[in-house]
């Protein structure tokens, strides 16, 4: 006899009872995932049995009610998760004790154990319900991050997060999609693009929303090749004609689980850095998370809490490189560029830079650095030296910042510095708004007498509207337009010759940066720049090299074949 055949006869054995009603277990078979009870007519003795999937799953059932009135009759109804959202397995094995005879009292327990089970079926019920809005997204129709979540730490808990990996995802160019399709169709086809992922996992893998255009998954390591080749580019089709179509792509971080992992936030955590970097750092279209990433991130911690000591203690130095007339190689003034004196160590500006402009510390650092070298020039002049104009960075972060105007004029008027004697460089920018607020910066900076740069430009994509709407005193070109060619025919000289002429008649002057070879001073020339900056002069220079640098005033590169000359 069938399990399914043993339960309807224990039903129908309590036929007269009115409680039996209250259940039936044909229509819960999708909710609750199996019922097996095996009963025998006479008396029962109810014995919890994990069933195989709590034993594969490695998990000890929950009890939820337990069922002792007498010790040779009992019932244990147990509530395990099975699958996790597929369903909440109930199981109740029921064994008849062997010479004991069903009696009143085996009936009335027995039915107290229906009656009981029939609340646990409610709650079931709730709790699916309850599970599905909490674990599911209305827009996508998908599962989302809460199930992302459960779904990770099960495999964690299971001892199995090693054959697996987790992604976290970006679509690209969402907005772009948006403005062409519209945004219901930008939904669809999200929501299909989704669906074509889902189609290649195979349970326990699952793919989610994580919220707005951020998906997740979990992936078995061997099928995360595959997987990615769907990310990297798949037609949608989002209408019934051939023209309703839309290429769909998604930016990738993933974390290979591991036993350094224990937590699901961790990896979550490692996959979404890695999608981040891919996406605004390296530019790629996927990212593993490995041991150098992690460096990076411990770097960026160490940076972070090492900085408010580093400027009380003013272990950032100002170091400048020469900026030369082309004219005459005469020295006319100097990039200050910043060094960090850590532990007995010069750290270099790419080890800290960076993680300091995601945090917005930079604007310190930044102002920090105008102040020692507006202090500086006062030191220069009171000493009686002629002193030359210095250029300081400024990061794109401070473009927030309406009183950065005031807090450069203010720093520079501190010492009684010349304004004409700084130039503040800053690097160009695509977007609009943040163009629109570097213009009124420029302009008030102007308006103070202050000169302004356009910092590696070239670099990217340089914008001539903005050349054409921000009146910068000066464009400083960078050296990727030096480094391939001295060859004026070349595509890139080329350009460059028509923005030098360019820039001159706008009333900017150019200077090149990154100049390493007589050859290209050569082309400089004969491109009408007169201005240079780079290693086939000077690196840049602890303060005293530079004054003497200045104090010698012209650099003798008749003979030379490198930077010792003026040494
Ligand atoms: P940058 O403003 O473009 O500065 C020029 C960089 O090119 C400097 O690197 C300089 O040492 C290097 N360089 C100069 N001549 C040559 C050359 O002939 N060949 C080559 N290969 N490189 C040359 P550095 O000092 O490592 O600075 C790197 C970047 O860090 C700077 O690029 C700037 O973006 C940033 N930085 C440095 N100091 C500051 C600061 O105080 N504030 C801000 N916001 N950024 C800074
Ligand atoms: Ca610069
Ligand atoms: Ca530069």
């Amino acid at each position: 006899m069938g399990e399914w055949d043993q339960f309807s006869l224990l039903q129908s054995f309590f036929m007269k009872e009115e409680k039996i009603g209250a259940f039936d277990c044909q229509e819960d078979k999708s909710n609750i995932a199996q019922i097996a009870p095996v009963f025998g007519i006479g008396a029962v003795e109810f014995e919890e049995k994990p069933g195989d999937s709590a034993l594969r799953s490695g998990r000890r059932p929950q009890v939820v009610t337990y069922y002792k009135e007498d010790p040779d009759l009992w019932a244990q109804p147990v509530l395990w998760e099975r699958e996790t959202f597929a369903g909440t397995m109930i199981r109740f094995v029921c064994r008849p004790k062997k010479g004991v005879l069903w009696d009143d009292e085996a009936r009335y327990l027995a039915q107290r154990f229906i009656a009981g089970f029939g609340l646990i079926k409610k709650s079931v019920y709730l709790l699916n319900g309850f599970r599905y809005t909490v674990t599911h997204d209305r827009v996508f129709d998908s599962k989302n991050l809460n199930y992302g979540i459960f779904r990770i730490t099960e495999l964690l808990e299971q001892g199995q997060i090693d054959q697996y990996a987790v992604f976290f995802m970006n679509v690209n160019s969402t907005g772009e999609m948006n403005s062409q399709i519209g945004r219901a169709n930008g939904t669809k086809v999200m929501r299909l693009f989704l669906q074509k992922l889902e189609e290649v996992l195979e349970e326990p893998e699952a793919v989610w929303r994580v919220g707005g255009d951020n998906l997740g998954a979990v992936v078995r390591t061997d099928h995360v090749d595959r997987f990615l080749e769907i990310l990297q580019g798949t037609h949608i089709s989002y209408g019934s004609t051939e023209d309703e179509q839309y290429r769909i792509s998604a930016t990738a971080g993933i974390c290979v689980g591991s036993p350094e992992f224990h937590k699901t936030s961790e990896m979550v955590d490692a996959a979404q850095i890695c999608m981040n970097m891919a996406r605004y750092t390296k530019h790629v279209p996927y990212l593993f998370y490995n041991r150098q990433i992690v460096q990076m991130l411990e770097n960026a911690k160490h940076v972070e809490m090492a900085f408010p000591d580093a400027i009380d203690h003013e272990e950032f130095k100002v170091y400048y490189q020469p900026k030369v007339s082309l004219l005459n190689n005469e020295v006319i003034g100097a990039e200050a560029l910043c060094r960090w004196f850590r532990d007995g160590e010069i750290v270099p500006p790419d080890r800290f830079i960076p993680v300091l402009e995601k945090s917005r510390l930079i604007c310190d650092l930044d102002l920090y650095m105008l102040d020692h070298v507006c202090r500086d020039i006062r030191n220069w002049m009171d000493s009686g030296g002629k002193p030359v104009e210095i250029s300081t960075n400024f990061s794109r972060m401070h473009l927030n910042n309406p009183l950065l105007s005031r807090q450069i004029v203010e720093t520079i008027d501190r010492y009684n510095v010349p304004h004409e004697l700084i130039i503040v460089e800053l690097t160009e920018t695509t977007s609009s708004s943040f163009a629109k607020r570097m213009g009124e910066l420029v302009y008030r900076l102007k308006d103070e007498g202050i000169r302004t740069s356009v910092d590696d430009f070239g670099v990217g994509y340089s914008s001539m509207s903005m050349l054409r709407d921000i009146p910068f005193s000066e464009l400083k070109i960078d050296r990727s337009f030096l480094t391939y060619t001295t060859d004026t025919r070349d595509r890139s000289a080329v350009m460059m010759k028509h923005v030098i002429s360019m820039a001159t008649e706008l009333g900017m002057s150019c200077i090149a940066e990154g100049v390493e070879t007589p050859d290209q001073i050569r082309m400089l020339k004969e491109m009408d720049c007169f201005r240079a900056q780079g290693f086939y002069f000077d690196q840049p220079l602890p303060r005293e090299e530079f004054e003497k640098r200045v104090r010698k005033r012209v650099y003798e590169i008749n003979s030379r074949s490198d930077s010792e000359q003026m040494r």
